[in-house]
């Protein structure tokens, strides 16, 4: 079941409401403290009915194996399963040949063999780092290893019976068919964990169907993987004294085995909504995706629902509930008095623009976005030429139209600053800008002359008064 965020269009629906029945995408649901967990458990919400919704998983929006294919090969890389993989290789290579020495060899591999499957597991769960050798589920794992040589046994059973009954081609198109379903078997079994239900035909002949093209591309990935490092060691082989070929035989085998292991998992997750594979969404241990989420304040609330009210086209009802958030609450957020700020301008009510074009010009200041903050002081400023930012922003403003071409827009605000905000202490350095704009960029040093000696006069002593000496010179030269 795959459904798009309701409000973008483009992205996946992972969080489903049970009232509405939209799909959200992780940026549009509310976050929500469940309480009890200090914030480490958060409730993701509908941001229309404000009631918790749920994961319905990653399948959508997950990267595809075969474009995070160098992951893979890395995975063995870590601590835990180099040591582990190095180790199993020397201590199987020492033993060849030791009296008793294939009884320890088998249980060797029976630890790799069970490192490799917790691995899958774990994958398959969305956690994509690889297990630490003291993970407790390998204790707990013995059933899992036992499954799996059960299913070997079982296969390599029916082949010795195909073998005696129908002869070697047969007992060879056997072997093939086996290798096409095994990574289906095994998957199978971690899902359901009974080798014999893995070896019924009509559930690992089906799985393939339900993956489609990517079963087979695993496959082939599979198949490779397990060639090339064997092949290029066969290459070499005359070369090396026995004791290192046995060993780096061993060390190729168990990497590649958890290469593919993992791939497998990951193959199962990635598809786990097509094989009706449940994946809770707290297990999610996803270096590529799952960033730290934290609780929505009340402003993030609010922008989050009036965004779901703006998609539904309900304007009239977004600017009503902003009115009376604002009543009650008080602080905006940037985003929520963006959005505030575009719904009043497509209703056109001038008058309320006006009245919040302040705090969405203090925010956006704040934040040094120019070209928002310059937009919409033009909007404010269209609706009512007298219209004043606060000053902060105001001055801020006028620095922004002076350097972006608007010489006239940036004298006007200076000149609004000083006639609005008499007392503040950027006062003369406003009247010192405006000057130089008259001078630089209108060519009018008359006028420029007239604001900086009526400048001079009133702040003679300000520190800005030699610089403005200086200047006068400049220009009076
Ligand atoms: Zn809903
Ligand atoms: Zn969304």
């Amino acid at each position: 079941m795959k459904a798009n965020c309701y409000i973008h269009p483009t992205r996946d629906g992972e969080w489903v409401c049970p009232e509405c029945g939209n799909a959200f995408c992780p940026d549009c649901v509310i976050n929500r403290e469940t309480g009890g967990y200090h914030g480490q458990n958060l409730l993701r919400c509908c941001p229309s009915c404000l009631v918790p919704t749920s994961w319905v998983g990653v399948s959508g929006s997950m990267k595809p194996f075969w474009k995070r294919m160098d992951k893979f090969f890395t995975y063995p890389f870590h601590a835990n399963p180099l040591i582990l993989l190095v180790t199993i290789a020397f201590f199987s290579a020492v033993l060849r040949g030791m009296p008793m020495g294939w009884l320890l060899r088998m249980l060797l591999s029976a630890a790799m063999l069970n490192y490799a499957y917790l691995a899958l597991r774990r994958t398959a769960q969305g956690d994509l780092t690889p297990p630490k050798m003291y993970d407790e589920a390998l204790t707990a794992g013995v059933g899992a290893v036992l499954a799996q040589v059960v299913l070997f046994i079982l296969l390599g059973v029916a082949g010795i019976f195909i073998g005696a009954q129908l002869g070697g081609a047969a007992m060879i198109i056997y072997g093939i068919v086996v290798m096409f379903f095994l990574p289906s078997m095994l998957i199978i079994l971690v899902m359901d964990g009974n080798p014999f239900r893995a070896m019924n035909p009509a559930s690992f002949m089906a799985l393939p169907f339900r993956i489609g093209g990517g079963y087979f591309i695993m496959w082939l990935f599979l198949l490779f993987l397990m060639f090339a490092p064997g092949s290029l060691l066969y290459l070499v082989s005359e070369y090396v004294p026995t004791f290192l070929n046995e060993f780096l035989d061993g060390v190729f085998g168990n990497y590649y085995m958890l290469v593919a292991y993992h791939l497998m998992g990951y193959v199962l997750l990635q598809y786990h909504s097509e094989l009706g594979y449940d994946i809770d969404y707290e297990d999610m241990k996803d270096s590529d995706k799952v960033s730290v989420v934290k609780a929505d304040n009340r402003a993030t609330e609010a922008a989050k629902h009036t965004a779901f009210l703006f998609t539904e086209g309900k304007h009239d009802e977004a600017i009503e509930y902003i009115s009376r958030y604002q009543a009650l609450e008080g602080e905006f957020s940037r985003e929520l008095s963006e959005r505030y700020f575009a719904l009043l301008k497509i209703k056109g009510e001038k008058d309320k623009l006006v009245a919040h074009g302040p705090i969405l010009l203090d925010l956006l200041a704040e934040n040094n976005a120019k070209a928002k903050a310059l937009d919409a002081y033009g909007v404010c400023m269209g609706a009512d030429p007298g219209f004043s930012p606060e000053p902060g922003a105001l001055f801020k403003i006028a620095g922004w139209l002076a350097e972006t071409g608007n010489p006239k827009g940036a004298i006007n605000a200076y000149g609004k600053f000083t006639k609005s905000f008499p007392d503040n202490r950027d006062v003369p350095i406003a009247y010192f800008r405006a000057a130089q704009i008259f001078n630089d960029r209108l060519m009018n040093p008359k006028k420029a002359k007239s604001i900086l000696t009526g400048l001079l006069k009133k702040y003679p002593a300000h520190d800005i008064a030699p610089k403005v000496k200086n200047y006068l010179q400049h220009i009076g030269g």
